[in-house]
């Protein structure tokens, strides 16, 4: 008999509190860890290191490397690979997107857990399967490893900067738009749709629309959520439950734009755009939007018109084979139609 088995790993330890950077060394100890390496993000507050180093020697966990991340090429991951030396049992990555990254793709080198502490929740890449690194100055997402370990400290991420925790929102409100496309993909090309994975991704935003705050208990929500993408991307092994049309999108404006943005920033505008073209979900996109503040910030720091339509062109070349709205022939039309003829979308730009 043919079988299929799906093989997925999820995070063993998941502590999303306030506190819990404080505790950190805790809980590696109680995981058996007393000797890891340690990644963080240039630039991160010293508060937040202080409080990280204090966990660990409170702990008597020994560090073997402290690196400060400031880019996110695969090179450099692959120079850090080569620095671990005295036998760590552990990655620890403190801070934003790059650090995480970094750290992520060296412990999937290493075959080391990763205990992974986002500082901010501007998007799913804290628990997800890839990593997001630059190769030949272009952004790849590469198989790593999901963490072994997840440390969302709720007070730390309430004290980032509002714009991170709305790019979350932004990342997250995608999964509407990438299911949407998902299921045309099936429809038009046969690729078949993970059930389990498409409920999962869809329940995690409908679970923050229920509470669209970013105080400690929505971001409480938020993190849950995000974190439930990145494994709906581990159930069904592809990006498909997280990332359509949206994200051609805004991967695409990483490589046109003057000065590209956050990425759920553009990420979410783009949702919107895109939600408008597959007529479904606008509304209770706009109104998430609305609720957490989200259309406040893109409106008084509107994105370039000229820019969006270049990059609406160029989408579906971003990952050839990729089925979405946009390889059916009319949508592109009807996208730049929205532009105008939709008024909060028009209010996303400037000339
Ligand atoms: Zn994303």
């Amino acid at each position: 008999m043919n079988r299929t088995i799906t093989r997925v790993t999820i995070p063993t330890l998941v502590r999303i509190k306030p506190g819990a950077l404080a505790r950190s060394g805790i809980y590696l100890d109680r995981m058996g860890h007393r000797r890891i390496v340690v990644f963080q993000s240039d630039g991160l507050p010293s508060d937040i290191i202080d409080l990280l180093k204090s966990a660990l020697s409170d702990a008597k966990i020994e560090v073997t490397g402290w690196n400060n991340v400031r880019g996110n090429h695969f090179d450099e991951a692959i120079n850090y690979f080569r620095s671990i030396h005295n036998q760590p049992t552990a990655i620890v990555a403190v801070g934003g997107g790059k650090a995480l990254d970094i750290a992520k793709y060296v412990a999937f080198l290493c075959k080391l857990p990763f205990f992974s502490i986002p500082t901010s929740l501007s998007n799913d890449g804290f628990c997800s399967p890839q990593a997001s690194l630059k190769i030949e100055g272009k952004r790849r997402s590469l198989a790593a490893a999901m963490p072994f370990g997840v440390i969302v400290d709720t007070q730390v991420c309430a004290q980032a900067p509002r714009s991170l925790s709305l790019s979350g929102v932004g990342d997250l409100a995608a999964k509407f738009t990438a299911i949407r496309d998902w299921k045309l993909s099936f429809h038009k090309t046969g690729e078949p749709v993970d059930d389990f994975a498409a409920l999962l991704s869809d329940g995690s935003v409908h679970a923050f629309m229920a509470v669209p705050q970013l105080d400690e208990s929505g971001l409480h929500q938020l993190a849950t959520s995000l974190m439930m993408n990145g494994i709906a991307m581990e159930v069904c092994g592809s990006s498909r439950p997280a990332s359509g049309s949206e994200h051609l999108i805004s991967h695409a404006l990483d490589q046109i734009s003057v000065q590209p943005r956050l990425h759920g920033l553009q990420v979410g505008v783009a949702t919107y755009w895109m939600s408008l073209v597959q007529g479904e979900n606008s509304t209770a996109i706009s109104n998430l939007f609305a609720a957490t503040g989200f259309w406040d910030i893109i409106m008084k720091d509107r994105f370039p018109r000229s820019e969006w339509i270049q990059a609406l062109e160029k989408a579906p070349s971003m990952k050839p084979g990729y089925f979405t709205i946009l390889t059916l022939p009319d949508s592109k039309q009807q996208a730049i139609d929205f532009l105008t003829s939709d008024y909060l979308l028009s209010q996303c730009f400037r000339e």
